[in-house]
């Protein structure tokens, strides 16, 4: 069993960063505390030990570090998701909304097998654009997403209207804009 940790107090939480109105979760925090990280790795393969995973999808970039050691634990493939023009071979992508403008996440087609259970790592889930264009990414190469994984999850953005249909777990959720 994972020792608990209570995350909330290594999450620092910065007003108006970095925009006017964002509240930003700092996941540094729990990376220089390594028994807060431990704790977010030993949950996460405690939990999918036995979901027959054939791979970890992680995203650019914060979904790297947690994703990374998960992977590595539990002896799977890591495929990275990555913001638009990092990845030198062919690749399938897809635009998303942001809250002001748009972005674009691709994954390297020869990464991704037809058939593959795959659950995906980010640190933090907030409207859950970014998630679904990752998930929409991997089923258009013919994988399963089998779950979602985030530290950190905004609930009141609505993220799982958003990733209907797909089993989400989050270690912390804060459930305003202002929680203090
Ligand atoms: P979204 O696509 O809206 O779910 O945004 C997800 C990505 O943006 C995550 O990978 C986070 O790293 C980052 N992000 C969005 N909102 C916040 C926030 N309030 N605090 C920290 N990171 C955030």
């Amino acid at each position: 069993m994972a020792a608990q940790f209570d995350l909330d107090t290594v999450i620092r939480k910065v007003p108006d960063f970095p925009k006017p109105g964002i509240l930003f979760y700092d996941v540094t925090g729990i990376l220089v505390h390594p028994e807060a990280f431990a704790y977010c790795v030993d949950v996460a393969c405690e939990r999918y030990a036995h979901a027959a995973l054939d791979a970890i999808a992680a995203i650019d970039a914060r979904g790297f570090v947690f994703a990374s050691p998960i992977a590595y634990r539990m002896s799977l493939p890591l495929v990275l998701v990555r913001k638009n023009g990092k990845l030198p071979g062919r690749t399938i992508k897809r635009r998303f909304a942001l809250e002001y403008g748009e972005d674009t996440v691709e994954v390297h087609r020869s990464d991704v097998r037809p058939g593959q259970k795959i659950l995906i790592v980010d640190d933090l889930i907030a409207t859950g654009g970014t998630l679904k264009a990752a998930a929409d990414i991997l089923s258009e190469a013919g994988a399963a997403v089998a779950g979602i994984f985030a530290v950190i999850g905004l609930p009141f953005l609505n993220y799982r209207n958003v990733l209907a249909g797909h089993e989400i777990a989050t270690l912390i959720d804060y459930h305003s804009e202002h929680p203090e």
